[in-house]
């Protein structure tokens, strides 16, 4: 029965060796193909990283990821993803089952580089089972460059390039909000007020253009310094201020625009030893808890800045 058995393995064996021979070309192809797939995740142009949901712990990251995040291999090998990608908390994904183990909600993500500059990062992310591990697949690129063009576009669309001060369209929404604010507490006033130069046209024709432009720089700068940083002061256009505050009364509204007034009229030095005087039109309007139309309280304001103007013997 031993031979007989001796003979059945040897058999097998050969058989065994016969099967190994014939699917070898099939495993070694299988072999490279997997070979050929992790180049192609390695070198894959955008950052792939993967961590454990249990606790943050990177456990996987492709070369992409090493440069975007301005990190060797070793140091992002068992750090916490939630700290290199300084993502916080906030990027837990609250749509998550198990609390414990925390995708990442997919956008846009600011990542603090170790020389401490932001870059932005659009990040995509998906549960995955790496070696036996409940893990997070995460795909990110770099999109500092649109993040950017399109802050700068927001601040050129909410500022005034020569004074950077907020203006016009940005100072509207910022009163709508206040009379709604208002509208909510019951109690105080919201003031605005309007701001004219005198004699700014006879400067920017006697003097030319860059001293009509230091003017007002200059205005902007006083008037800025001369109300609460928790004021709004915006340039609407030409030589137009306006400032919005949360005041108690009117009075305390018209102390402020009698504290603008007496600012602006004093002389300016302008570099290169030219001293400039001019004088401020203004005008107050302010807003019990029952106003709510921005556009009437600017209207009003405008009256009365005119009527300042008309009876100090002023042209417009
Ligand atoms: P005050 O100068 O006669 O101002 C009276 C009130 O007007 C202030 O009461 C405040 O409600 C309002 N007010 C005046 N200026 C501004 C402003 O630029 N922005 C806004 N939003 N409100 C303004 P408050 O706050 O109780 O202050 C009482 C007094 O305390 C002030 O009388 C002033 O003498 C002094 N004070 C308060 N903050 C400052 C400040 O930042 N600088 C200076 N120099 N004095 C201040
Ligand atoms: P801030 O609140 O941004 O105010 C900037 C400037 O606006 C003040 O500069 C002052 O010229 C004017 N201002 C604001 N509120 C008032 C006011 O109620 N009355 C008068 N007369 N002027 C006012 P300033 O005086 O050099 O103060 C610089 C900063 O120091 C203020 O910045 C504020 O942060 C602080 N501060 C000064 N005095 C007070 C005060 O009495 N109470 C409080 N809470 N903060 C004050
Ligand atoms: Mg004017």
């Amino acid at each position: 029965m031993a031979h007989s058995s001796d003979a059945a393995q040897s058999a097998d064996a050969a058989g065994g060796g016969e099967n190994v021979r014939r699917e070898l070309p099939v495993l070694t192809r299988c072999f490279q193909a997997k070979r050929r797939e992790h180049v192609l995740v390695e070198q894959a142009p955008h950052m792939i990283i993967v961590y454990a949901l249990r606790d943050g712990v990177i456990r996987y990251a492709n070369t992409a990821a090493t440069l975007l995040l301005g990190r060797d291999l070793t140091e992002l090998l068992g750090s916490n993803i939630f700290e290199v990608l300084a993502i916080g908390e906030g990027a837990a994904d609250p749509t998550e089952t198990d609390p414990n183990e925390p995708g990442l909600l997919p956008g846009e993500y600011a990542a603090k580089m170790p020389d401490g500059a932001t870059h932005y990062l659009d990040v995509r992310s998906a549960p995955v089972v790496h070696q036996g591990e409940r893990c997070g697949h995460v795909v990110a690129w770099d999109v500092t460059a649109r993040v950017n063009r399109e802050r700068d576009l927001i601040r050129r669309a909410s500022y005034d390039e020569l004074t950077g001060l907020p203006n016009a369209a940005h100072a509207y929404v910022y009163l709508e909000q206040s009379l709604r604010r208002l509208e909510r507490s019951g109690t105080g006033c919201v003031a605005v007020i309007l701001i004219d130069l005198d004699g700014f046209k006879q400067v920017n024709d006697t003097h030319g253009h860059q001293v009509g432009d230091s003017l007002l720089q200059e205005t902007a700068c006083r008037i800025r310094s001369t109300t609460r940083d928790s004021d709004l002061a915006a340039r609407l256009h030409g030589d137009e201020f306006l400032v919005v505050q949360s005041v108690a009364n009117p009075i305390h509204a018209a102390y402020v625009s009698e504290r603008l007034r007496t600012t602006l009229a004093n002389p300016i030095d302008i570099d290169g030893g030219l001293v400039v005087k001019v004088s401020a039109s203004v005008g107050v309007a302010v807003a019990d808890p029952g106003t709510t139309d921005p556009h009437h309280l600017l209207q009003y304001a405008d009256h009365r800045m005119y009527t300042d103007k008309q009876r100090r013997g002023i042209e417009r």
